[in-house]
């Protein structure tokens, strides 16, 4: 590493586009087309920088954005791949650096320092080998910053973006946060600026030129570290661990029209708890405790929670929680819109306590009960076989929504099901 840098050896790798770049990094057809998530939403979760080009950004209705740009591409998110594409962003860092902080799940820092020997290369070099692999292995671009603390990386990173490279060196730190708005500083929030731009501080580098004393005053400790770290002092270490395991996850859905017969209502319910656990199953986790939600026209809802008799994934243990959360909330006459499911106490299956006394044949038929409704279901889409109390409302026409994702037919390059389906994943749950 280049004796020039020293101290600057704080790296911020921020994905550009991520959940957009995912969907093309999957699909060829829709690379160098505007691409947007969140069809299941109506809302844009995240764009593609072709679609941000029309003017297209997160929050937008999708109505709105088709008509700023009629050659859209919708696709509805697929949190699971994001989540997986995130673990390997991770672990292409962590060729470079043990030392890596899972910032977000398209955001990471690392600590170079200490790797120079290694390296034995300038950081250029070092920036740019990592987004040619990120490039060359995921298909999609990185932003990378490199400087003296989080703080200052993470304004690299932003300061040429997509695709780009920033390395900021002490002595130059000061051409980097003139030309840093005070209201884009990492750990300045609206207030903060706020009461910084009545004082007429623009930039972060106005901030620094502040006296030490008065930013303690005015902007207590988090804003005084955010004034160290701009000065070039560590003040917010590395978080380390590793986000590896899910701690809840939930499943929910609204029907058309609002219905007050229990029999629907219980049938929605039952519907979002077995897809809650074919996902738990696919994680490779057991819940310990089960909630319901049971959600009125009228907005109001009623929740209750209870734990499993012991960890579980399979349908036939959860289904007479279920069922019994069902009865002490449904009130007959209501009318209820939604309901929502999730499972809490998470713990990944290797970890199950083996229970002596626990009916295991009962539980082997439950298994491969489960395994085999899952082929059917990534064979033939997820509402090919369901359980008989949801028939009620679920005999519906086939949609290509319900069909499985095309990665379940797929693998990625490099992987098999085994080691895809082992990636631990970060916490997310679904949109209600
Ligand atoms: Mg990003």
């Amino acid at each position: 590493m280049d004796g020039r840098y020293q101290d600057c050896t704080l790296l911020h790798v921020d994905a550009d586009g991520f959940f957009a770049s995912v969907e093309q990094a999957l699909t060829p057809a829709l690379r160098g087309k505007p691409v947007v998530t969140g069809a299941e939403r109506g809302i844009i979760a995240a764009a593609s920088y072709e679609a941000k080009a029309c003017g297209i950004g997160r929050g937008l209705q999708l109505h709105e954005a088709r008509r700023l740009c009629p050659g859209l591409v919708v696709v509805p998110s697929d949190y699971e791949a994001y989540s997986l594409y995130s673990q390997r962003l991770f672990a292409i860092l962590r060729r470079y650096t043990p030392l890596v902080e899972e910032y977000s799940i398209d955001e990471a820092f690392g600590d170079l320092s200490g790797c120079g020997r290694v390296l034995n290369e300038p950081l250029e070099s070092v920036a740019a080998a990592i987004r040619q692999a990120v490039a060359s292995e995921m298909g999609l671009t990185v932003s990378v910053g490199i400087s003296l603390t989080k703080t200052i990386a993470k304004i690299c990173s932003k300061f040429r973006k997509p695709n780009g490279q920033t390395i900021v060196q002490r002595a130059h730190l000061p051409v980097l946060l003139r030309r840093t708005p005070i209201a884009k500083v990492w750990g300045i929030g609206p207030a903060s600026a706020a009461k910084l731009q009545a004082r007429g501080i623009a930039t972060a580098y106005d901030f620094t030129r502040m006296e030490e004393a008065e930013v303690l005053r005015l902007l207590h400790k988090p804003g005084h570290a955010t004034w160290r770290e701009l000065h070039g002092y560590r003040m917010l270490p590395l978080e380390l661990t590793a986000k590896s395991c899910y701690q809840s996850m939930m499943k929910g859905h609204t029907f058309a029209p609002p219905s007050a017969d229990a029999r629907l209502v219980f049938a929605e319910a039952a519907h979002n708890m077995g897809a809650a656990l074919a996902k738990l199953r696919r994680h490779r986790h057991l819940a310990r405790e089960i909630g319901l939600c049971l959600r009125r026209q009228d907005y109001t809802h009623q929740a209750a929670s209870a734990a499993l008799p012991h960890p579980t994934c399979h349908d036939c243990e959860a289904v007479p929680m279920v069922r019994a959360l069902f009865e002490a909330l449904f009130q007959p006459g209501e009318l209820y819109r939604s309901t929502m499911v999730w499972l809490g106490g998470l713990l990944p299956e290797a970890q199950r306590q083996l229970d002596l006394f626990a009916d295991t044949p009962l539980r082997h038929s439950y298994e491969r009960l489960d395994a085999a409704v899952d082929r059917l279901h990534q064979r033939y889409g997820q509402n090919a076989v369901t359980p008989a109390a949801t028939l009620g409302n679920r005999l519906k026409a086939y949609h290509p929504r319900d069909a499985a994702p095309e990665r379940h037919h797929a693998l990625l390059p490099g992987e098999s099901a085994q080691r895809r389906l082992a990636i631990p994943r970060l916490t997310l749950s679904n949109p209600v």
